[in-house]
């Protein structure tokens, strides 16, 4: 597992650092003095795994919590302690991704969480969030490996694609179906044979899993999630097994570990640590996640930002935000320019993602 467990706290390459900080102080944490090493060694991962950022992140400050946020210098030691200062804590902008005194925040923006937070600098030149300006386009991984279109962008519309545990890969509907009237059986994408029953399925995805594929071990999640390929369900192996992916950058990963903090069945029910996941997978450019920030963000009545978030994932070709856009024109919270663009993206998101093949494949599917 990629990260730092230690007795004390752990923090993922995925979290937040500023944001666990702020938890832990609101949890009460009382420690006056920090060993630095797990700290910084975390610094470290995130580097490995997030590349720029984290190297990005290594050099900005190393964040102790003592009631109150205390910066120390960028070159700390292995093993160094830190004497920990009540101090004002500065705070990162969402937009501009400085770290400001709290003064440069309005009262407002001060409560907020560091993803949705602007300096009034940036509120008053409408300098968008960072997490509004990532995940706005479908990336490669999302399309067919044959015919190179987009694949529907939800789970809901599975029946529209078909997941191969040979190649790990998605081949879209109506490449299956073409495949199939040529009297192909073999995978469409990489000619392997289909395995012959579950064991030699699992067995497939084990052998990439022991490769350190991240796509399979989401997989390997996933059938532990569900009791797949005859492995007994194991809700807890599969968290495990989608934090291990997230943590690799699959996004569907960061988008079911998601759902499951905020559901709070199999884990302790923690809404912000499913909105950090959601973050993650959204700027990625997964559109359920994308979709269900904007839920979030709805029922907090923070329209706005529920607004920017369905537009993104409406422009993506999904059909419920185009909904939710369409009811908040109708309330008065959107405007008529709103409702239109976002109309004009689905229609076109929706036009990219559709083939002859596609929608015969879909016709098909009507039918049974
Ligand atoms: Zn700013
Ligand atoms: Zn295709
Ligand atoms: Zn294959």
């Amino acid at each position: 597992m990629v990260g730092v467990r230690s007795s004390r706290f752990y923090i993922a390459p995925h979290v937040d650092v500023e944001d666990f900080i702020l938890q832990s102080a609101q949890r009460g944490s009382q420690r006056q003095q920090l060993d630095c090493q797990e700290i910084k060694t975390a610094g470290e991962s995130r580097g490995e795994q997030n590349g720029k950022r984290g190297a990005a992140r290594r050099r900005t400050d190393v964040v102790l919590v003592v009631g109150h946020v205390v910066r120390a210098s960028a070159g700390v030691e292995h093993g160094q302690r830190l004497e920990a200062h009540r101090c004002i804590a500065d705070m990162i902008c969402g937009a501009c991704e400085r770290n400001l005194p709290e003064g440069a925040y309005s009262g407002e923006q001060r409560g907020r969480r560091q993803s949705i937070r602007r300096c009034e600098e940036c509120v008053a030149g409408g300098n968008q969030l960072v997490l509004m300006k990532k995940g706005r386009t479908r990336s490669e991984e999302d399309e067919c490996p044959i015919c190179n279109l987009p694949l529907p962008p939800t789970v809901a519309d599975s029946q529209q694609s078909v997941f191969r545990v040979c190649c790990m890969t998605t081949v879209c509907s109506g490449c299956d179906l073409a495949a199939a009237k040529r009297g192909m059986d073999d995978c469409p994408f990489c000619r392997t044979p289909p395995p012959a029953d579950g064991s030699q399925c699992l067995a497939m995805i084990q052998k990439r899993v022991d490769a350190g594929d991240p796509r399979a071990i989401f997989n390997l999640a996933n059938s532990y999630d569900c009791g797949r390929y005859g492995l007994e369900k194991d809700a807890t192996r599969a968290v495990e097994l989608f934090e291990l992916a997230a943590e690799l950058g699959v996004k569907e990963a960061h988008y079911n570990l998601g759902c499951t903090y905020d559901e709070g069945t199999v884990v302790e029910k923690d809404i912000a640590r499913a909105i950090r996941h959601w973050e993650a997978a959204a700027m990625s450019g997964h559109v359920a996640a994308r979709f269900n920030l904007g839920g979030k963000e709805y029922k907090a009545g923070n329209y706005d930002l529920a607004l920017q978030h369905w537009l993104i994932s409406a422009k993506l070709g999904h059909e419920v935000s185009l909904n939710n856009i369409k009811h908040m024109f109708v309330k008065g919270l959107a405007t008529k320019a709103d409702y239109a663009g976002a109309l004009r993206g689905y229609q076109s998101a929706t036009e990219e993602m559709s083939s002859p093949d596609r929608n015969e494949a879909k016709t098909r599917w009507v039918r049974k």
